[in-house]
Formats: structure tokens, C-alpha cells, sequence
């Protein structure tokens, strides 16, 4: 192994194919060995919203990636105290993997068109810039560009366009619509088995 890393942070709420080909896609264009998917702790940018339980959804990107042998997950958000930061979460695995490494891992922190156009918001986002690369990839509905990184820190890349969004899933299961092929079959199956996104939330 190369040490060179994929970082897929997201809440998750649940994982889609959306999450999943980014994942790949970059995997593929970067030529890294593996992508670790990393479920948020409690969302600060979703205050407003009833998000579910870290366990619940660790459990559904568990079930999404387990046949993938280069998707991994990382429960460093979820055990951290507080809100998820990804300065705080690209530390820790920086750390984790330098001793798997014996060396500095190289980290491509992937987000999608909409998480960038946020991304001078977040805290230390210089430091960001300085323990990953930034994949930037293509959403529908989304402008991708860069938000005002210096030049080499950020690439950006069109992968296939995947129209669906956790806030949709959440919506259609709510609601009665199905969910087929929008997630994997196994997490569909643990949203109907668990009873989740049965109570409207403010972003649907
Ligand atoms: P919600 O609707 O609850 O915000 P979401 O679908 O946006 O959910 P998140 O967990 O918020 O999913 O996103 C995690 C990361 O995955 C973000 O960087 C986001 O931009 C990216 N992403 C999510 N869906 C897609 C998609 N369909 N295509 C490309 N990137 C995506
Ligand atoms: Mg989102």
C-alpha cells in the first residue's frame, strides 16, 4: 500500500449511491488504494434538523461498503466529544495512518460541489488545506468551483450525475416513495427495519 488515502466525511442520513460513486470515482482518478468513509458526530451545520443517531447511521455506511474492499469507515467522529470538525478529523487520521505507515499518509479529502462552496467557512481551513488534497466533484444542482483555495491545493473533478440526496431519501421514505436503487438494497432494508425518517424534518 502507498499510503495515499481517500476521505469521504459526510453525516450520511442516510449513505446513497451519490456518496458511493464519488467515492469510487475518485479512487479511481487519484489512483488511491482505499476511501475511508467517515460518519459525522452531531452535525453542527445541522442544528436545525433532527439527524439520527451516530449509531444508526454508522451502521448504514457499515452495510453500504462492507462488499467494496477499498471503502473502509472510521468512527473517529462519531468518539469524539462535540461538533465534527474536518480539521479535527483529518488529524486523527493522519495520525492513525502515520503509525500504520510509518510514515505520512498523502489524504485526498473529497467533497461534493455543495460542501466546497462552504468550505472557507470551516474552522482552520487553512490547516485543512495542509493535512489533504481537496477533490472537489461534480452535483447536480450545484456550481463546482473554487470557493478562493490557493491554486494546487484543490482539484476538481466531473464524475457521473447522481440526482439524489439524503433529504430526498428521507422525504420519499416519510412519505411512501420508494427508495430502490438509490441506496443499497441493505440499507433500505435497515431504514425498514429500524423505522427511520418516519417524522418530517426541516430540510425535506
Ligand atoms: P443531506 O441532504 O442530508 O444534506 P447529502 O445527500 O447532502 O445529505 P451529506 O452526508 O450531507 O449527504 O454529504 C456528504 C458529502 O457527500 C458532501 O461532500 C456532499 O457534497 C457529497 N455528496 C452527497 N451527495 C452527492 C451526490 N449525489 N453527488 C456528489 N456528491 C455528493
Ligand atoms: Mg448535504
Amino acid at each position: 500500500m502507498s499510503g495515499r488515502v481517500g476521505v469521504m466525511g459526510g453525516t450520511f442520513d442516510p449513505i446513497h449511491h451519490g456518496h458511493l460513486v464519488a467515492a469510487s470515482e475518485v479512487a479511481y482518478s487519484f489512483n488511491l488504494d482505499r476511501v475511508i468513509f467517515v460518519p459525522t458526530g452531531q452535525p453542527w451545520q445541522k442544528d436545525q434538523t433532527i439527524v439520527s443517531c451516530a449509531e444508526d447511521r454508522y451502521a448504514m455506511t457499515v452495510l453500504a461498503t462492507e462488499f467494496d474492499a477499498r471503502f473502509e469507515v472510521s468512527r473517529v467522529d462519531i468518539e469524539r466529544e462535540g461538533p465534527t470538525y474536518a480539521v479535527d478529523t483529518l488529524t486523527d487520521l493522519t495520525n492513525q495512518l502515520s503509525a500504520e505507515f510509518n510514515g505520512a499518509p498523502e489524504l485526498y479529502f473529497i467533497t461534493g460541489a455543495d460542501a466546497l462552496a462552504q468550505i472557507l467557512t470551516w474552522r482552520d481551513h487553512e490547516r485543512v488545506v495542509e493535512l489533504a488534497n481537496l477533490v472537489g466533484v461534480t452535483r447536480p444542482g450545484h456550481l463546482l468551483d473554487n470557493p478562493g483555495l490557493a491554486d494546487g491545493a484543490l482539484t476538481l473533478l466531473e464524475i457521473p450525475a447522481m440526482a439524489i440526496s439524503s433529504s430526498d431519501i428521507r422525504h420519499r421514505v416519510r412519505t411512501g416513495h420508494p427508495i430502490a436503487y438509490l441506496v443499497p438494497q441493505a440499507v433500505a432494508d435497515y431504514i425498514d427495519e429500524r423505522g427511520l425518517y418516519q417524522v418530517e424534518d426541516a430540510t425535506e
